[in-house]
């Protein structure tokens, strides 16, 4: 098994052209920090909207390799944590998100079929299943929430034998399925934007590290090691880089980390699962498993049960973590034991800026002439899409339907995170606290009191952990 920080996708992408680093000084209208799935749906999206404007990209290291391409490929629409969104915004706003979410999962399909970027997008749903009793039913609330705010038509609960249907693994129990869902390679889409936004004329440079914004009364200055940048408006679409010393925004963000394998082609196996629907499917744990097929019947498998990190450091175990990679593989056996002599090809990892909310935010800086968005605690692959359209909205002083999404706060009213090293000792003993609740859960046993005690923390200071 190859274990890397970039992982498969990126690989199995193949050879991606490089762009120059920043040279000396330049102008721009807008400059967008960050070349994930954010900064670069930003950056098309300003440009499709006013060609003229002069638009630049900084990425530290190369566009598309970061979490954007490198994750487990789902695309969900917020319909997973509405019960979360209606907590934060009332009903009427969580609405009016939660569908702007289901049409940004659309819209990822859209822009691969007009710019014919073969990002494997297939809109096949998503599973929520449980694992162990404890998990039986953890979506009732979140179903509630959607009957009460009159949605009748949406996702569904599933019994056992429908879930054993979709996919017999021996471990799965009930489940709920929710319909506008898809699954895509993400490195082949993050590369598929990088292109689009190239063609429409925005400028990209990699190897560029914004090590200095001044946010001024005249514009903004970005410094990298080889020049520097003055604009009109700044997005800052770092994700994790936030949670790091020196962000604005790291009093709201911290830095966690999830990983994957993926197996050699195993179609005949995906085939005795019936598991032929190509369906995104999840387990129900707080630190939550995730799997998918691909097209040449791969399984990937992935666990957000990474550490947190230390003072926002996005690398090292962030990225690398072989003891977590064998939690991976424990719980790909247990879920799939007929898989436990087949070969797992790569293993990789990345961080995750996950909020206290779990929910994304867009906030718009004290000058007004700078925007950020962060915090989808490793659901950021449908939402960018919309967050991106929601930046290059404030950006161009628009007033529509993005500019007005609820999850556009001020800095100040977003929940803060302690400060460190209590956001990392805390973290870390709730994060084991939860890994111990859960493996007693899965042995069907009854969780230690303590751990479950400590489990319960987050929930008790108004954080939420799991989707
Ligand atoms: C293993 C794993 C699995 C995941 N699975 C899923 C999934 O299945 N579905 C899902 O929805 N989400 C998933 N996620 C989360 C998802 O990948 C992120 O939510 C999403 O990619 C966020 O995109 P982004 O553009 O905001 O951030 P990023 O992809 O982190 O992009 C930020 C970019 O900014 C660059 N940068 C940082 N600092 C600077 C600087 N100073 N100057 C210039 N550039 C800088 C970074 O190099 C990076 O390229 C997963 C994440 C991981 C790690």
């Amino acid at each position: 098994m190859i274990h890397k920080a970039l992982g498969y996708w990126i690989h199995e992408a193949g050879p991606q052209p490089g762009f120059p680093g920043l040279q000396g000084d330049q102008d721009f209208d807008v400059i967008v920090v960050g070349g994930g799935f954010t900064g670069l749906w930003s950056a098309f999206h300003l440009k499709t909207a006013v060609p003229e404007l002069k638009v630049g990209l900084l990425e530290s290291h190369r566009i598309g390799h970061g979490p954007s391409g490198r994750n487990g490929g789902f695309v969900d629409a917020m319909w997973v944590s509405f019960a979360s969104l209606v907590k934060r915004y009332s009903s009427e706003p969580a609405l009016r998100l939660a569908r702007a979410s289901e049409q940004s999962v659309r819209q990822v399909g859209q822009f691969c079929e007009e710019h014919e970027v073969d990002a494997w997008y297939r809109l096949s749903g998503y599973l929520n299943v449980s694992t162990a009793p404890a998990q039986d039913g953890t979506w009732a609330g979140n179903l509630k929430a959607m009957r009460e705010a009159g949605i009748i038509d949406g996702p569904h609960e599933l019994t056992a034998a429908r879930v054993q249907e979709i996919c017999a693994s021996p471990a799965f129990r009930g489940g709920v399925h929710y319909g506008v869902a898809a699954t895509v390679q993400p490195a082949r889409l993050a590369f598929g934007i990088r292109d689009a936004c190239a063609a429409l004329g925005v400028e990209l440079f990699e190897n560029s590290p914004a090590i200095r914004i001044e946010d001024g009364p005249g514009g903004v200055l970005v410094e990298t090691p080889g020049g520097r940048v003055r604009a009109q408006k700044l997005i800052l679409s770092n994700g994790p880089a936030l949670a790091g010393r020196g962000s604005p925004l790291s009093g709201a963000v911290t830095l966690a980390s999830s990983h994957m394998v993926i197996t050699e082609p195993v179609p005949e196996v995906i085939e005795e699962l019936g598991w032929t629907g190509g369906e995104a499917i999840s387990d129900c744990r707080a630190l939550l498993t995730y799997f998918r097929t691909t097209p040449d019947g791969r399984i990937a498998f992935g666990w957000g049960g990474g550490r947190i990190a230390a003072g926002g450091r996005r690398f090292g175990r962030a990225e690398l973590d072989a003891e977590v990679i064998e939690g991976v593989i424990t719980g790909l056996k247990r879920y799939f034991p007929m898989l436990a002599d087949r070969q797992l090809e790569y293993a990789w990892g990345g961080p995750i800026d996950a909020s206290p909310t779990h929910l994304p935010h867009v906030v718009a800086l004290p000058s007004g002439r700078a925007f950020a968005a962060f915090g989808y605690t490793g659901n950021g692959v449908g939402p960018s899409q919309m967050v991106g359209r929601t930046l290059a909205s404030l950006v161009l002083e628009r007033d529509d339907e993005y500019s007005s999404l609820p999850f556009i706060e001020p800095a100040s009213a977003l929940t803060r995170v302690p400060p460190e090293p209590f956001r990392w000792v805390g973290g870390a003993m709730i994060r084991e606290a939860i890994g111990r609740k859960e493996e007693a859960e899965w042995a069907g046993g009854r969780p230690d009191p303590i751990s479950s005690a400590i489990a319960r923390i987050p929930e008790l200071i108004g954080f939420h952990i799991g989707r």
